[in-house]
């Protein structure tokens, strides 16, 4: 099974694709966390990109579409994947459909994850990660269990976003309503976009999110 997890910055896409990947062994694609690998590994593409990003506006269509048709082809996505923060515009939503098409795969179904905005900024503004491990955590609704020390790998390393700041988070949603957001008609006219409520707890977002790709396998 193949899906897109859809909603602006901090909606937690991130979060229920690990545990979508966890549970049911499909491969979460993040084109943000490629870029930041790509960055990581002072790869041209990356140092291109890097700018963009902490500005928090989009890296060009072409770009990323590249990045996920390859990415797509590759043997762990045979399994099924989630796509996370892609596509991000409706030129992508487009190039995706071409490019399963060309490499005969289906999209099963596009889950939004509806969240109210003003929460947005302090969930985003909170989040830390495993410098070692990448566990992810916030300052208020995930602190570590002993504060400091990584409840994974015990690293005591962390580090935070450079976008994650809430002057970046203003680009960030402008970006998501402007560029965004006009991709869900695109998908409701397909019959494939579904909605759940982003603002319930972790495991209840989780669980609705089963409900639907449940509701796909019966039907
Ligand atoms: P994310 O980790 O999904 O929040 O993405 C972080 C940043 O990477 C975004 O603010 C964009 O600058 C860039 N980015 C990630 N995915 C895309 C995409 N599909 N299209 C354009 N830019 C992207």
């Amino acid at each position: 099974m193949n899906i897109i997890l859809l909603g602006p910055p901090g909606a937690g896409k991130g979060t229920q694709a690990r545990l979508l990947e966890e549970k049911y062994g499909m491969v979460q694609l993040s084109t943000g966390d490629m870029l930041r690998a790509s960055i990581k590994r002072g790869e041209p593409l990356g140092l291109e990109a890097k700018k963009l990003m902490d500005e928090g506006r989009l890296v060009p269509d072409d770009l990323m579409i590249r990045m996920i048709e390859d990415r797509i082809q590759q043997a762990d996505c045979q399994k099924g994947f989630i796509l996370d923060g892609f596509p991000r515009t409706v030129k992508q939503a487009e190039a995706l459909d071409a490019m399963l098409d060309r490499h005969h795969k289906n999209l099963d179904a596009v889950v939004e994850l509806k969240v109210d905005e003003d929460a947005l900024v302090e969930r985003v503004t909170g989040r830390f990660t495993c410098a070692k491990c990448g566990a992810g955590y916030h300052s208020n609704f995930k602190p570590t269990k002993v504060e400091g020390i990584c409840d994974n790998c015990g690293s005591a390393e962390f580090v935070c976003r450079p976008d994650d700041n809430p002057e970046t988070m203003k680009t960030r949603l402008k970006a998501f309503h402007e560029q965004t957001a006009p991709i869900l008609p695109y998908y409701r006219e397909k019959g494939l976009l579904k909605s759940v409520d982003g603002m319930a707890s972790m495991v209840n977002v989780q669980q609705s999110i089963e409900a639907v790709l449940k509701s796909l396998r019966k039907g």
